[in-house]
């Protein structure tokens, strides 16, 4: 028997099957966990459904996070078919493919503003729809952050200022859940070929330069990823709270 046999978990931010969301979703199923999807629109439907369905799933709604109707049908169905939930997965996030190159300098007041409420406030959003429904089960909710919230990497620009208000969001969170045993962290990945990290400019140098420096000498793959998330989406981490965990091979303890 899994080991989140009985469990309910939601999953935001599958694209494709190489989504790091996708991989975590497995690996909570593959414990036994029940699975509810949302994607953004009809051409990530047709992508989204027949993964979804292949862990059997038969909750997949629509969920663009700035669309605070469908942030809250999500959690009423979530309500009414599930009446609860354990789990929430955050693993999505946008900016706009000019303000991911050059200078930060030049980013747009519009551009700025976008990043911030997808990539970052949707994690708000999302812990208030979440929070009435992991009331009494110890709910877990889980967001995918990146280094360059905490030290500048080219090109990364506004995302890395969306990233550092998404960890910053996520203390706050946890803090406020706390007192009802919900528990927010975040897993700080390293690099990996996807489909939002191919719109960050010059992203196979990052990718090289981890597998150069990092101590150990390889990038992370979504399944190293998705197995930091399964410790904290279960009791394996039931007293760790408002942390950033990195899972980047070690690449961002190294110095000169
Ligand atoms: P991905 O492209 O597979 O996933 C990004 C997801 O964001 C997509 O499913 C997309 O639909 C979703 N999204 C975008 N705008 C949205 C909106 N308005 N509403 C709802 N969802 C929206 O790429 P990924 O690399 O798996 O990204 C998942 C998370 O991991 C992101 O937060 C990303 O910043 C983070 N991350 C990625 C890397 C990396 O190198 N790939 C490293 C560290 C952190």
């Amino acid at each position: 028997m899994g080991m989140l046999e009985g469990k309910k978990g939601v999953i935001f931010g599958v694209a494709n099957e190489r989504s790091i969301a996708w991989t975590i979703a497995q690996a909570l199923h593959n414990e036994g966990m029940e699975l509810a999807f949302t994607y953004v629109g009809e051409a990530l439907e047709s992508r989204v459904r027949p993964l979804a369905e292949s862990l059997g799933s038969k909750i997949i709604l629509p969920c663009d996070v700035t669309n605070d109707g469908q942030i809250d049908a999500v959690f009423n169905t979530l309500k009414e078919k599930w009446g609860g939930l354990d789990s929430l997965v955050h693993s999505l996030a946008f900016a706009k493919k000019e303000e991911l190159k050059g200078e930060f300098l030049t980013t747009s007041r519009e551009g700025f503003a976008l990043a911030m409420d997808v990539s970052a406030y949707s994690l708000v959003a999302l812990a208030r729809g979440a929070a009435p429904l992991m009331e009494g089960r110890n709910g877990s909710i889980v967001a995918l952050t990146y280094h360059g919230s905490q030290k500048v990497v080219s090109n990364y620009n506004v995302m890395g200022v969306a990233k550092a208000a998404l960890e910053c969001s996520a203390m706050y969170l946890a803090a406020d859940l706390g007192p009802k045993g919900i528990r927010v962290n975040t897993i700080s990945a390293g690099p990996i070929k996807t489909l939002a990290a191919m719109g960050i400019s010059g992203f196979k140098t990052i990718l090289d330069m981890v597998e150069q420096k990092a101590p150990l000498r390889r990038n992370v793959t979504q399944e190293d990823v998705a197995k930091t998330a399964l410790y904290l989406l279960s009791g394996l981490s039931s007293g760790v709270t408002g942390e950033i965990i990195y899972v980047d091979s070690g690449y961002s303890i190294m110095g000169m």
